[in-house]
């Protein structure tokens, strides 16, 4: 019997791609798939930003690159912070990653052992809490509460500490909420973390550039007593539709970047040599496809939650981020689980159970309206016609 460490028994993953790989499955066999579950922008990636990948290869950027990232993209995200967040970032403490999960991966691994505790948002990305057990770690979920608009709460997460939590992880705007957390708290938070100095924080801010109503997304780079503790996930995925690139960034502290470095050079040398091509472009070229792209979202946000919320038994707080909609369907009956089961095997809508990101998922599952308008208003037809003729 071959022995693999423990943390193979623990390992989780991440139910999107089971529901993507059964939905591409039914449209397979010519059922009519509405896609509402997996987490990635519907447009191309912006054509300047193809192109700058082309001629990269044409170029010749066939090689390996420095570790961390080529300097002209390092430099580029240390502007594009400055110029989104006012905050100034030395290039030589960003790193270049293949995707923003890998800099979760990264600092999970770095501080989660055995006898330690690390606080992750639940509901929420479901990796965090896979790779804390993946480690060793004790993962303590932070309760993210309808009645709170699925923002965090300081008090909350602070009184969660102990003397054995060694890494917060924050996600704001969030996934699977589109919560998004507003200045006054993350004050608060920040505030008391002074008190926990031995806390590190990773911040997951892969949302960064999708709020709306005019929300604002507040970086946790923006504080200073945290910065020597602080680590800033982001990336191109999301923001640039660029999710199949692999392609994002990091910001560490002084304290660990060389460490996270060795890490790299030890997993994967480098990140794909044209895609850091394409990355810079996407940085330092026009910004409207992503302006036009969030608009896009900002009217499919309004038809989803009018939507959801026409449907009985469902009601939906409009989400302030994000591409999500996380409506609470307790009063359909439901499980959220076999409810989305369900829907896909007899609608052909595919959507996520609230389950799937959390112990605290239950009554709620997770829509993305990363979709045409026409197909969000045909799905919830569907989900409606669906409850109506299967009441509990
Ligand atoms: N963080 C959150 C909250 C996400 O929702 C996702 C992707 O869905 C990621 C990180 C990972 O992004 P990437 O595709 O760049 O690895």
């Amino acid at each position: 019997m071959l022995q693999t460490i423990p943390g193979f028994d623990r390992i989780g993953e991440e139910n999107a791609f089971a529901v993507l790989a059964r939905a591409t499955e039914l449209a397979a066999d010519g059922r009519d798939i509405i896609n509402l579950g997996i987490g990635q922008p519907d447009f191309r990636t912006p054509d300047h930003i193809v192109e700058a990948a082309i001629k990269a290869l044409r170029d010749g950027h066939h090689g390996y690159t420095p570790a961390t990232g080529i300097a002209p993209l390092r430099e580029a995200v240390a502007a594009d912070l400055h110029k989104r967040h006012d905050v100034d970032v030395n290039p030589g403490n960003v790193l270049i990653v293949p995707g923003g999960k890998v800099t979760m991966f990264m600092a999970i691994l770095m501080f989660g052992e055995p006898g330690t505790e690390i606080l992750y948002p639940d509901p929420g990305f479901p990796i965090y809490r896979s790779m804390i057990e993946f480690a060793g770690a004790t993962p303590v979920p932070v309760p993210i509460r309808e009645e709170n608009d699925f923002a965090f709460s300081a008090e909350e997460t602070l009184s969660l500490i102990t003397d054995r939590t060694r890494l917060l992880i924050l996600n704001s705007p969030a996934n699977p909420t589109g919560g998004v957390t507003p200045r006054s708290e993350i004050e608060t938070l920040v505030a008391g973390l002074e008190n926990h100095p031995q806390v590190a924080v990773m911040s997951d801010e892969i949302y960064s550039q999708m709020t709306y109503d005019g929300m604002e997304h507040v970086s946790l780079l923006q504080f200073a007593s945290l910065r020597d503790r602080l680590i800033l996930l982001d990336g191109w995925s999301k923001t640039y539709a660029m999710t199949g690139w692999r392609m994002g960034f990091a910001v560490w502290p002084d304290a660990l970047v060389d460490k996270v470095r060795k890490l790299a050079v030890n997993a994967w040398s480098c990140v794909n040599a044209p895609a850091q091509f394409a990355g810079l472009a996407a940085l330092t070229g026009p910004q409207t496809a992503v302006h036009d792209m969030v608009n896009e979202f900002d009217t499919r946000r309004k038809v989803i939650v009018e939507g959801l919320n026409a449907i009985e038994g469902i009601s939906c707080k409009t989400p302030l981020g994000a591409f999500y909609a996380y409506p609470n369907i307790k009063n359909t009956g439901w499980q959220a689980k076999a409810l989305a089961s369900a829907l896909l095997e007899e609608t052909g809508v595919a959507i996520i159970g609230g389950p799937d990101f959390g112990i605290l998922g239950e009554g709620y599952v997770r829509l993305s309206y990363a979709n045409s308008t026409l197909n969000i208003k045909k799905a919830l037809e569907r989900v409606n016609l669906f409850l109506q003729e299967n009441k509990k």
